[in-house]
């Protein structure tokens, strides 16, 4: 199968994802400072994540008819297995919206090598998404600085809140229809950027189940798989251990990709004390205490009657 056609096609939008990301790279030194975002406002580009091809059909109605299967999954004791198994029961008693994807012959498949974490990924084409992206938007230059950093910011992602650090339930989120979730990656090696996504459902339990399984050996610390994740193979150069999240303002760190990709250790302790500083966690620690807490606060806020307790 020739991929010529695919390739050359990202390549073009690559080359204008770089030239925009050159672009704002120039401005981004204007705004070191997470709040000190106001010089930028009038900025008139978009970043490329707001670049989309669209198409007149919707995924949705174009979902095929085959059904999913269970992707396999590492042994797990039969405890946390019915632990996450109930979590999910109870969030999901309405039919779920359909999980019915079917990657395209252009799609690659990516097997993680972690055990725990043997769910697909779709890479992704530029194609029709599940949900519009929220445009985003940012503060009026004439308004008047604040007093302080505000408690809401405007939403980065539709599966975001407008709190900091704070993402949508996984109820809200499947009956949105956000089954997938996206995020920029950077190849280390060849340095092409380019998105990929996560299925929501099939991640997110393989996570929590993790979690579930393992928390009471953790003693409140991460263990070295999320200290230093392992990268996905990078689309293009096929380098493994490779495809790192790009992360840059605090207020738009796509959480819940890292989430899914149990990459939240790629960001820096700094980072991670954003995070914690403004979803209620205010410990102090070294990174594997935060980072520990990172999970189990995410974990919580998708599922917040699930036993994600601190
Ligand atoms: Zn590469």
């Amino acid at each position: 199968m020739s991929n010529n056609g695919v390739n050359g096609r990202e390549d073009e939008i690559n080359r204008k994802r770089r030239h925009t990301s050159d672009e704002i790279t120039a401005f981004r030194e204007l705004e070191e400072d997470e709040d000190n975002e106001l010089l930028s406002l009038s900025l008139s580009f978009r970043p490329s994540r707001g670049r989309r091809i669209s198409s007149p059909g919707n995924s949705h109605s174009q979902q095929p008819s085959l059904t999913l299967p269970s992707p396999p999954r590492p042994p797990i004791s039969q405890s946390v297995q019915q632990s996450s198994m109930s979590i999910m029961q109870n969030l999901l008693r309405k039919p779920p919206p359909q999980l019915t994807l079917q990657p395209s012959p252009s799609h690659q498949i990516y097997i993680p090598s972690l055990s725990m974490s043997s769910q697909p990924v779709v890479y992704h084409e530029p194609e029709p998404q599940p949900a519009p992206r929220q445009t985003r938007t940012r503060r009026n230059p004439t308004q008047a600085p604040g007093e302080g950093k505000s408690d809401t910011i405007p939403a980065p992602y539709p599966w975001s809140t407008n709190r900091r650090a704070t993402v949508h339930n996984l109820e809200y989120l499947l009956s949105k229809r956000i089954s997938t979730i996206s995020g920029e990656v950077q190849c280390k090696r060849c340095e092409k950027q380019y998105e990929m996504e996560y299925y929501l459902r099939e991640r997110f339990d393989a996570v929590a189940t993790y979690l579930l399984e393992k928390k009471s050996g953790m003693h409140e610390r991460a263990p070295s798989i999320w200290m230093n994740p392992v990268l996905p193979t990078c689309r293009f150069c096929e380098q493994e251990n490779s495809a790192k999240p790009v992360i840059s303002k605090k207020r738009e760190i796509n959480w819940l990709f890292l989430l899914l990709g149990q990459s939240i250790g790629c960001c820096t302790l700094d980072q991670l004390k954003y995070f914690c500083k403004h979803t209620r966690n205010h410990r102090t620690g070294a990174k594997d205490r935060i980072l520990y807490l990172a999970y189990l606060t995410l974990c919580k806020q998708l599922v917040p009657s699930g036993p994600f307790n601190c």
